[in-house]
């Protein structure tokens, strides 16, 4: 295959600074979970970034010192020069495949409490910190202080030249970084010559642009990342005017602007709140205003898109985080025309609930994300068959596809049987559901691969007996049945079942999902706290039903906040009228009412009106074929069966990212040896 002409501009090498980049592909940073604690896994990360042909590869968020500790979180640090000798391994890394190294500087101000070091952070003003609402307010910062940090900002700046890298940020967010604090209008409140107008608060910024330029500007390319539409007038709209005159007041300062928007939320934008291309109408007034290059993002992963988007004037450069993890191939993959081999990211998220929880980064399209380093994982290559020839893959969820693509790319003859009459297991029944349209990418990367090879039978519609299953003929046995929700209400609060009479129907989700239409007045019982009980809600209610969701949890869809959209779920519901009932939970359900009870005081124990109610509490693995099949173990061998295995939900019920790695890594670990699995650790 060739590259298709439309996107030979995307090919373009454009110089930055000192420096030119090959390509217009650009991974722009992005917090991974390892940074400090598993240096090596970062280093690979990052490498194979460069090896999929990304022009530029940055690192994460890093610390320029103690003063600004962002622990626990596993962001990149550079206080001292042995923190420099671990980005070593990442610069060799991505210059020996022709890329640039990124690396960005970051003071976080009033944002992290200095947990670790255990000083005080010091920020434009004294501001409660944000992190964890820690019981901790920053001190404003004196002359000194300015001082202080401007030193720490310039001798990081050195530590990065002399560890390679070829381009170094200077952060500014309001957000989350000292330069953007003093930028704010709301946040600066000082009297003196860095607060005030405009000029005054642009001060520091422009001082530690200099200062970085005067610092490593021969070696490095400088770059802002600016946040375009930080700017906020009385009433908390984008004060376009004022946007406009920092950039202005700026413009001949960097050498690369990388533009985005206000709160990563919003930056980082799930696909169930905005599409590709999301942040175009607020950063496009910057490449307008400035003569040097302009990257920004948009979870970019068509190249029609990208390209236009260059051709249109927005962006120089193709901005990407999320798209470079779930296909790090991405820009070698345009170049050489194989547009449907793009493992495009679905917008889930599940990447920055890593970084969250403060593990190396997963990703729910691409399981070898973050085992790079410790299992020695190639996203586009794996070891070729080993001594067995066939394998049956019973069930097409994301665990069954992608052990059936995985095994048909290392040479296995692959039988995959589903029962249902269409492929994708949860992914095709819920990206039906609001908002959840772009997840069906998950099902149709890899059935594409699939339906392209001669090694492969698809089979739908097709449910095999235990009996059935021994005498298909293949050496191993997978099973990948999938969960199904609860109908007894059984999860988190109830270990037994939730009692409801004949006054109330109960529908679960899959139902629900099958196309089963609930009466009104409906009752979620959201026990899951992840997306389901909103999405169900969201559904009912664009359908016209009134709905009540009760969750004992504080907030509504309690771990959303790890993926950044919670806030946004709460919004969308309360804009489509959801009553939402928190610290509750369901206890039973009669005469046409749900009796719910407050999870401290059980007291309070409100009715509701209820002739439908919705259990989302947990999932029952589907284990009757695999028990079955287990129950028969002395006759496998008269049929050459050599293992029948399970994965995914009917293991054990989780997300769609944990169900695509477990159905990769039984595919890439099979007929390997014990004895060849790697899995390295690092001392932290
Ligand atoms: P996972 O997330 O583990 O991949 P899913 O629930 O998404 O699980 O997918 C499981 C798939 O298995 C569903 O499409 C379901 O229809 C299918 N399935 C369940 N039982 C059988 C069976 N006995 N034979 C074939 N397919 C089955
Ligand atoms: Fe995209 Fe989801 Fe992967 Fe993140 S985890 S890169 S959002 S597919």
């Amino acid at each position: 295959m060739v590259r298709d002409a439309r996107y030979d501009i995307l090919f373009e090498p454009i110089r930055i600074g000192p420096h030119v980049a090959k390509n217009r592909f650009y991974q722009v940073p992005h917090c991974n979970g390892m940074g400090v604690r598993y240096p090596e896994s970062m280093a690979a990360m990052r490498a194979m970034k460069a090896k999929g042909g990304w022009a530029v590869v940055s690192t994460e968020e890093t610390e320029i010192h103690r003063n600004s500790d962002f622990r626990p979180l596993n962001e990149g640090s550079i206080w001292t020069d042995g923190d420099r000798r671990a980005f070593e391994r990442m610069t060799d890394a991505v210059h020996a495949e022709g890329a640039l190294a990124a690396v960005q500087l970051s003071h976080s101000g009033h944002r992290d409490a200095g947990l670790y070091s255990r000083e005080a952070p010091f920020s434009v003003t004294s501001h409660p910190v944000n992190a964890f609402n820690y019981p901790l307010q920053s001190r404003q910062m004196d002359k000194q202080d300015i001082r202080d940090y401007r030193r720490w900002h310039r001798e990081a700046a050195l530590r990065a030249a002399d560890a390679g890298f070829d381009i170094v940020y200077v952060y500014c967010r309001a957000h989350s970084n000292l330069n953007g604090m003093f930028l704010s209008r709301q946040l600066n409140d000082r009297s003196d010559e860095y607060g005030g107008a405009l000029e005054n608060r642009v001060r520091l910024l422009r001082e530690v642009l200099e200062d970085t330029k005067s610092a490593v500007g021969d070696r490095c390319a400088i770059a802002v990342r600016f946040t375009a539409d930080d700017a906020r007038d009385r009433e908390g709209n984008h004060d376009l005017a004022e946007s406009e005159d920092t950039v202005g007041l700026l413009s001949h300062v960097p050498d690369l602007w990388d533009v985005n928007v206000r709160e990563w939320r919003l930056d980082s934008l799930t696909s169930r709140f905005g599409p590709e291309g999301h942040q175009e109408d607020r950063i496009g007034y910057v490449k307008r205003l400035v003569e040097v290059p302009v990257v920004g993002v948009g979870r970019f992963t068509s190249p029609d898109m990208m390209a236009s988007q260059i051709r249109r004037g927005v962006l120089d450069l193709i901005g990407a985080a999320r798209p470079s993890i779930a296909d790090p191939f991405l820009p070698k993959k345009v170049e050489a025309g194989a547009i449907d081999s793009i493992r495009e990211c679905i917008g889930c998220n599940i990447c920055a609930s890593a970084d969250e929880t403060m593990v190396p980064l997963r990703c729910t399209q691409n399981p070898t994300m973050g085992e790079e380093f410790r299992k020695g994982w190639h996203p586009e290559i794996v070891p070729d068959k080993g001594a067995s020839a066939s394998v049956l893959v019973i069930g097409s969820g994301p665990a069954g596809l992608e052990c059936a693509t995985t095994l048909m790319k290392r040479g296995y003859d692959v039988i995959l049987s589903e029962r249902a009459s269409e492929f994708g297991g949860r992914v095709a029944r819920e990206s039906r559901l609001p908002g959840l349209a772009t997840w069906k990418r998950v099902l149709d990367y890899r059935l594409y691969q699939l339906q392209q090879s001669g090694s492969v039978s698809l089979f739908e519609q097709s449910e095999l007996s235990a009996d059935e299953t021994l005498v298909v003929g293949c050496d191993h046995i997978v099973i990948a049945t999938g969960s199904a929700w609860r109908a007894d209400g059984l999860g988190r609060t109830h270990r037994t079942h939730l009692p409801v009479d004949n006054s109330i129907s109960i529908l679960t989700p899959d139902d629900i999902m099958g196309g089963g239409r609930p009466d009104g007045p409906v009752v979620i019982f959201d026990d899951d706290h992840y997306y389901m009980g909103s999405v169900i809600a969201e559904k009912l209610a664009l359908d016209g039903l009134e709905v009540t969701l009760v969750t004992p949890e504080s907030v509504v869809s309690a771990f959303s906040e790890l993926t950044l959209d919670r806030s946004l779920i709460e919004t969308r519901l309360l804009e489509c009228g959801v009553s939402l009932i928190e610290r509750h939970a369901c206890v039973r359900g009669e005469d046409g009412a749900v009796h719910l009870a407050h999870v401290l005081d059980r007291s309070r124990s409100p009715r509701i009106p209820c002739r439908s109610f919705v259990p989302v509490t947990s999932r029952a693995p589907r284990t009757a074929l695999f028990d079955a099949i287990v129950a028969m173990q002395s006759r496998w061998a008269d049929h050459g069966i050599r293992s029948v295995s399970r994965i995914g939900d009917c293991v054990a019920p989780s997300t769609i990212a944990a169900a695509v790695y477990e159905g990769h890594r039984w595919a890439r670990e099979l007929d390997v040896p014990a004895a060849d699995l790697i899995f390295r650790t690092e001392a932290s």
